[in-house]
């Protein structure tokens, strides 16, 4: 009986320890933010969603850095990278001055983390170490020059060097997501294919494609302004010894409350951070044919405060009713 109550309490103590371990020793994520290409990307709207969804995990301490707008004074942003095991991207800035760059490429040369958020990939067109961490981007005057659009094709990620501007979407449609990459941490134990929640599939994107590893893509449809290719949505890469996460999903609030989404933002996040996942894949995530939304998520989107405006058809315009007359 002794024995018993002993394996029991035992027991209950080890179902507890990681809970109070992550607790105890939180990863600081850094998520920046301060700057989008539009208002169509609402940083101010999507920091707090990316935020809630990291520390729904208990494993991360989040704390958000806003950085002044392009061409303000820089010169009391001095953001301390080494504090964080990693820094989360929902910023979309076309330049950063010259120290601030070089303090960041030291921190991934020597072990940072990084995870790019959608149109985080849209930032800094003209600085190459950025671009070198992205492994693609889009948008800002990027071209062929930026480096090949990278598709999926006969089980293996290739270049097209056609010319053109880089970046590209269609209407925002629920697509499926193909894992390409099972036995990666970030991927181990999803389904081979998940419905995304409607967002903008991103194609054409242009990039080095260094130490890159595209661990899913979308079939990128020409029925909905598509390239008929398979497109990168998830990859990973290599930058001096740093880890970059990046995913090309997450526009809004409707996108980034996919559970997909959130899933694999969340053990991403641990990984460019640690270079171990040790999240399990919820049951609630997407299959093939059913997608999957956090309400909460879905419900941060100020714009459905009192429900969608509703669109009020034009009065009638009163005409005479013609009669034939003989
Ligand atoms: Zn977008």
């Amino acid at each position: 009986m002794t024995r018993y109550l002993a394996t029991a309490i035992l027991a209950a103590a080890f179902l507890f320890t990681p809970a109070a371990h992550a607790a105890s020793s939180p990863i600081e994520v850094m998520l920046l933010d301060g700057e989008s290409g539009g208002p169509y990307h609402a940083w101010q709207v999507t920091t707090p969603i990316l935020k809630k969804e990291l520390e729904a995990t208990g494993l991360f301490a989040v704390t958000v850095v806003t950085a002044p707008p392009s061409g303000a004074d820089f010169s009391s942003f001095k953001p301390d990278f080494s504090h964080y095991k990693v820094v989360v991207s929902n910023y979309d800035a076309p330049d950063w001055p010259a120290n601030l760059r070089t303090q960041f490429e030291d921190y991934m040369r020597n072990g940072g983390g990084l995870v790019i958020v959608h149109a985080a990939d849209n930032a800094f067109p003209n600085w190459p170490e950025f671009n070198e961490m992205a492994g693609i981007g889009g948008w800002r005057k990027r071209t062929e020059s930026a480096g090949p659009s990278w598709y999926y094709k006969d089980g293996k990620i290739v270049p097209d060097t056609s010319p053109g501007p880089a970046g590209s979407h269609g209407a925002r449609l629920p697509f499926l997501v193909t894992t390409r990459v099972t036995d990666h941490p970030i991927t181990k134990g999803l389904p081979a294919a998940w419905m995304h929640a409607p967002d903008e599939l991103y194609a054409t994107l242009k990039g080095p494609g260094k130490n890159m590893t595209v661990l899913a893509t979308a079939h990128s449809d020409p029925a909905n302004h598509g390239t008929d290719k398979d497109e990168p949505t998830l990859l990973v890469l290599q930058f001096g010894k740093g880890r970059v996460f990046h995913t090309t999903m997450g526009h809004d609030p409707a996108a980034l409350s996919c559970v997909g989404f959130i899933t694999t933002l969340q053990r991403g996040t641990e990984w460019a951070a640690t270079g171990k996942v040790t999240q399990k894949v919820p049951v609630t995530f997407p299959t093939a044919e059913t997608v999957s939304y956090r309400v909460d998520i879905f419900e941060m989107d100020p714009a459905l405060k009192n429900g969608p405006a509703a669109k009020v058809p034009p009065a009638p315009t009163a005409r005479p009713i013609q009669t034939q007359q003989k």
